[in-house]
Order: structure tokens, then C-alpha cells, then sequence
């Protein structure tokens, strides 16, 4: 991966918009920064960044906002900011298109190891060496035509806008088919860590996936009773839907 990560800072507070701009340069990323919701929509546009660091509370569009008006035209890794610690802002934030959140103070350390955990997932390209051995590089189930090479989706001729994080789980379940995956496993999965590691996933990081989930199964305009992908299992987690016969 020799070309050059965009980076793009969203934040109104000074030296909070430094610290951030510093840890994203130290990791290797070329940074822009904007102070205003309306500069970080313009930019994301312009730049088409890799990563976004987006504060919730800007002076003159809500956070929440930026992120819906960003997804209509980008599918940035987009780290949400926010200085309140309630969880609902978080899961606002996620369902506005976030992909991942830290409550601020955070620690810079971990900032950067979230935003290189991202950059260790696949990006939508023709990089087709990192697709998971686990899962064939085409896939259908169900109508679905899934691509893990191109990352793409495909239903009833039309591709489906997915996030990235959104594509992951959709890939993880479709690799392990009618096999259980926990919201902890899948959390996992999504910092690329391995699901027997046992780290520690904390309820919001579990919310963070039920709402990734809520947000893919309203996009495959799926049905919680009777599921075509997503199936929920009470209590533990998801799996693939099984194959319907008439596909
Ligand atoms: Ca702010």
C-alpha cells in the first residue's frame, strides 16, 4: 500500500483539531482539517479521505448531520467524537453513518490503534489479495450477490450502499453460514482482531453492533420475523439466514 491515506479532521475546538491532526499525521496519514460541519462536508467531498474524524458537537451543522450528508458521497472510515458519554448520542451517531466512536478525553494511543485497526480492513478496490480466505470472492445467497474482491452487493441488479463496517458484518456472516456469531465475536471482527483472543468488548461496543445491523438489515430491506440474511438470535447474536428453496 504504497499510496498515500487522506485523512480529514472535523472539529471546531483548537487543540483537540491539533492533537487529532498530529496522531493521524504520526500514523501516516496526509491530514486536512475543517472547523465547521459545512468545510468537513465540502472536504470530504473534494478529498474522498480514507478516514474522518468527526466531532458531534460543531458550531454551525450537527455532527449527526455531517455524517449523513458525508455518507451520500463517501464511504470514509468515520470515527465519530463526541464530549458526551451518553450512550445515545454514540448510537445516533452510528445510525447517522458512523462507523466507530470515542467519548472524549480520549487517549491518543487509542485513537490511532482505532484508526489502524480500520486501515488493516479491506477498502472497496482491486485489491483483491486481502479478501478473507474463509469466504469465496464472489458469494450469492439468496439473490444477494455479494463480491468480498470488489466489495460490492448486489440485490435485484441494483448495488447496495453499504458502509464498510456494514459490508464486514455482511462478509463475517456470510462466512460462517448458519454458525452463531456473538455481538462479541463480531465487535472483534470488526477491530480485526481474532474471535478467540478474548479481549475485552465493552455493552456500547455490543450496541455499536446491533445498530451496524439494524442500519444493514434496513438497506437489505430484510425482515427481522422471517429473514432472508439476517437472522437474529436471541440473546447471542446472528447468523445467515438458511438458503430459501426457490433461489
Ligand atoms: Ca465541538
Amino acid at each position: 500500500m504504497s499510496e498515500v491515506r487522506v485523512g480529514l479532521v472535523i472539529e471546531d475546538d483548537q487543540d483537540i483539531r491539533e492533537l487529532v491532526r498530529v496522531v493521524l499525521s504520526q500514523a501516516g496519514f496526509d491530514v486536512h482539517v475543517a472547523s465547521t460541519g459545512s468545510a468537513g462536508v465540502t472536504s470530504a467531498r473534494e478529498l474522498n479521505p480514507d478516514v474522518i474524524t468527526l466531532d458531534l458537537g460543531l458550531p454551525d451543522i450537527d455532527g449527526f448531520e455531517v455524517a449523513r450528508q458525508i455518507r451520500k458521497s463517501s464511504d470514509a472510515y468515520i470515527i465519530m467524537l463526541t464530549a458526551r458519554a451518553e450512550e445515545l448520542d454514540t448510537l445516533m451517531g452510528l445510525e447517522a453513518g458512523g462507523d466507530d466512536y470515542l467519548t472524549k478525553p480520549f487517549r491518543p494511543r487509542e485513537l490511532r490503534a482505532r484508526v489502524e485497526a480500520m486501515m488493516r480492513r479491506p477498502r472497496a478496490s482491486s485489491d483483491s489479495k486481502s479478501v478473507p480466505e474463509a469466504v469465496d470472492p464472489e458469494v450469492s445467497h439468496n439473490g444477494l450477490a455479494v463480491s468480498a474482491g470488489s466489495r460490492t452487493a448486489v440485490l435485484n441488479g441494483t448495488e447496495l450502499k453499504l458502509t464498510r463496517t456494514e459490508f464486514d458484518l455482511l462478509l463475517a456472516l456470510l462466512e460462517t453460514g448458519r454458525i452463531v456469531r456473538t455481538k462479541s465475536d463480531l465487535a472483534r471482527r470488526l477491530r480485526n482482531e481474532p474471535y478467540d483472543v478474548g479481549s475485552y468488548v465493552s455493552d456500547a461496543d455490543e450496541r455499536a453492533v446491533e445498530v451496524h445491523m439494524g442500519n444493514l438489515r434496513k438497506k437489505l430491506g430484510d425482515s427481522i420475523q422471517a429473514p432472508r440474511w439476517l437472522e437474529t438470535v436471541r440473546g447471542v447474536g446472528y447468523r445467515l439466514a438458511p438458503a430459501s428453496s426457490n433461489n
